[in-house]
């Protein structure tokens, strides 16, 4: 059973927090100095806050939580990627426990030096996802509900507790583009007053055609990646059954659009299923599609779920694959998962929590 919601500072906004303050007895002056230090600096502890009258400092930590929410369950990996379960508690609504990871950066071949040195933090922005993608475990479950602005920020919040932030990806549970009001609310707060700029911010979607072209004017502050999976009509709305009928060509254009609204290459992910999605013939079809476009290609090699049927191809395949796009022209990387020995895949530390709880019914 979940405790009962309190409002926390977060949760005020930027807006209302100065009445909030003022309730307590403090100036408008105190509650800039409060988000400052939270966000701008990372003190997270009211007492720690010694630019604040002692008074106020008290009354804040009585009537104002730092935290939405409650970390439930964390794991860590010999690469050191930590990975958070937090559950956000709100009354009347249903469980919500979603995934924050946070991985050093492993990339000491980088010549960015604020790369080299930092850590990319993995979000989410629903608990669960509607998306239904069969090899991941966030789309096994369905969704449970959106976040709000301020559980979304709060994952950047703890997530720098744990170490150097200088990238971030929207990646984690559930589809941003669903809920893209309250990630824009918790963007701007990011880039604004925790100083993560707009090109270190990855937000990762299945890649509404609709939905792009209508954000793209607006030239969000982020840089875009489109999970793909596949050339193939019929395969994608397998892999992505949200997608079932949308032409994988309809995705393409929409990508051509973003990059002439804002000038950013879009990034294609594409998870390479073992003898499933990753054969000649599929890496000569994407070939096809992608060539002469601005963009690039993500290769990301499988992270097996437990009982699920999909396989990790080989190193030697996800280089055949990468090599056949680069000989049509076609940029491609190769990401492996962080963490793969501590549930590193999106969702699975939910999932075994979930699993676990069940099991004790
Ligand atoms: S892979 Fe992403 S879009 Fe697909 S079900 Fe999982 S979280 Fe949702």
């Amino acid at each position: 059973m979940t405790a009962p919601e309190r409002k926390s500072l977060l949760a005020y906004g930027r807006d209302e927090w100065p009445a909030k303050v003022a309730e307590l007895g403090g100036k408008p002056f105190h509650a800039k100095i409060v988000r400052e230090q939270v966000l701008g600096k990372g003190v997270l502890d009211y007492a720690g806050m010694t630019a604040l009258p002692a008074g106020l400092r008290e009354r804040l930590s009585a009537e104002v939580p730092l935290w939405s929410g409650v970390e439930v369950a964390r794991s860590s990996a010999a690469d050191r990627t930590t990975k958070l379960a937090i559950e956000f508690p709100r009354e009347g609504a249903r469980d919500a426990v979603v995934e924050t990871v946070h991985m050093p950066s492993l990339d000491l071949d980088t010549d960015d030096e604020e790369s080299r040195a930092g850590a990319t933090l993995c979000v989410s922005t629903q608990a669960g996802c509607p998306i239904g993608c069969p090899f991941c475990a966030s789309g096994q479950l369905g969704l449970s509900r959106n976040l709000r602005a301020h559980e979304i920020l709060e994952q950047y919040v703890r997530g720098r507790a744990l170490g150097e932030l200088s990238r971030s990806v929207v990646m984690g549970m559930g589809e941003p583009l669903l809920n893209y009001k309250a990630l824009t609310e918790a963007l701007d707060a990011v880039h604004d007053e925790m100083g993560l700029g707009n090109r270190r911010v990855t937000v990762s979607t299945v890649g509404f055609p609709e939905r792009l072209r209508a954000i793209a004017p607006t030239r969000p502050r982020f840089q875009l990646a489109v999970s793909l999976h596949t050339p193939d009509d019929e395969q994608r709305g397998e892999l992505v059954p949200a997608m079932k009928g949308v032409p994988v060509e309809e995705v393409l254009a929409a990508g051509d659009d973003w990059f002439q609204h804002t000038g950013r290459e879009v990034t294609y992910e594409y998870v390479l299923l073992g003898g499933h999605n990753d054969t000649d013939g599929h890496a000569q079809r994407l070939a096809r599609r992608l060539r002469g476009r601005r963009c690039t290609v993500n290769l990301i090699p499988f992270n097996p779920v437990a009982g699920s049927p999909w396989q990790r191809p080989t190193g030697r395949d996800v280089e055949r694959f990468r090599a056949a796009l680069e000989a049509a022209r076609v940029i491609a990387t190769v990401r492996w998962s962080r963490g793969v020995e501590s549930d590193a895949a999106c969702g699975q530390l939910r999932l075994r929590r979930t699993q676990a709880d069940s099991a004790t019914l």
